[in-house]
């Protein structure tokens, strides 16, 4: 069974994610009362604990996917305590190395099994709708922000569950793009869900369905955004969007042959980055290493 998408739904394209993203100068794992932590800070003064940023592609999504498939299997546990227990440094070091690159992925300063909303997002029942609302864009200064990393792993797989249910409703397991972003695990998780879809006629995401989205009119730039909590939030809108576009909006999910970084690129040929590795000065490298690759 296929799942397309209706002709009658809404070019999700022409909305602007706005996303708040928490970045740090430094990021180290800290023990708060037996709990691991990433903890990002600056050493010199308070920042806002996190800005807007407009992120259109969904390279956190699948950068997200590399290190689910980077990280020990046994580790994607639903039970913390056991993930707080068992995690190593090998696998905090794989972490720390995704926040240098992107940030932290959500915040809260206690145990959630909901990371795709940050702790202070969580709204207050005592709270009205537009005091909530107004209070949602205003950033407080900090000189630090907290995930605990057991919570982020469970995150992390459901939403890799919910990557592998698209990939079996679209058989997109053979697809160049998505190949190197599948373990040796894989194969027999998409036959099972595939039984599962077929069954429920149901693609069946999990994630979109946890925190809802909200939209707001953009006066200055004139656009209607839709803004995700964090970058956990940010994934599951992009989930949302492979599937409805049944492509990889716009471009082309590729390893880059000389840094090894993710890029969407415009056309299937294109093998470097641009960002900074271009194709002349990786062949002009090669030729002075007497290579013939
Ligand atoms: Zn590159």
């Amino acid at each position: 069974m296929i799942f397309t998408r209706e002709t009658t739904e809404l070019p999700t394209q022409k909305l602007k994610t706005v996303t708040k993203v928490s970045k740090w100068d430094n990021y180290e794992c800290v023990d708060i009362k037996n709990i691991k932590y990433i903890r990002g800070f600056n050493s010199n003064n308070a920042i806002d604990m996190y800005s807007f940023e407009l992120i259109e592609q969904p390279l956190i999504l699948y950068n997200l996917m590399e290190l689910y498939n980077k990280l020990p299997t046994k580790i994607f546990d639903f039970n913390q305590s056991y993930v707080n227990e068992n995690i190593t440094t090998n696998d905090i070091d794989l972490i720390l190395a995704f926040c240098k690159k992107n940030g932290l992925p959500f915040w809260s300063k206690k145990i959630t099994v909901d990371v795709f909303r940050n702790e202070e997002d969580v709204p207050n029942p005592e709270e009205s709708i537009e005091e909530h609302t107004l209070l949602h864009g205003i950033s407080p200064l900090s000189i630090e922000n907290f995930f605990p990393i057991s919570s982020f792993i469970v995150g992390l797989l459901q939403l890799h569950m919910d990557f592998l249910r698209i990939i079996s409703a679209n058989s997109w397991e053979e697809d160049e793009n998505i190949y190197p972003l599948l373990s040796e695990n894989d194969a027999s998780k998409i036959n099972d869900i595939r039984k599962i879809q077929a069954h429920r006629k149901t693609i069946g995401l999990h994630t979109p369905a946890l925190c809802p989205y909200t939209t707001f009119w953009n006066d200055e730039a004139m656009t209607l955004q839709l803004n995700c909590n964090n970058l956990m939030h940010l994934s599951t809108y992009h989930l949302c969007t492979l599937q409805q576009a049944q492509d990889y909006t716009g471009g082309y999910m590729k390893v880059c042959k000389k840094c090894k970084q993710l890029f969407v690129a415009t056309t299937p040929q294109q093998k470097f980055c641009n960002n900074p590795c271009t194709r002349q000065a990786y062949y002009s490298s090669k030729k002075r290493k007497g290579s013939d690759d």
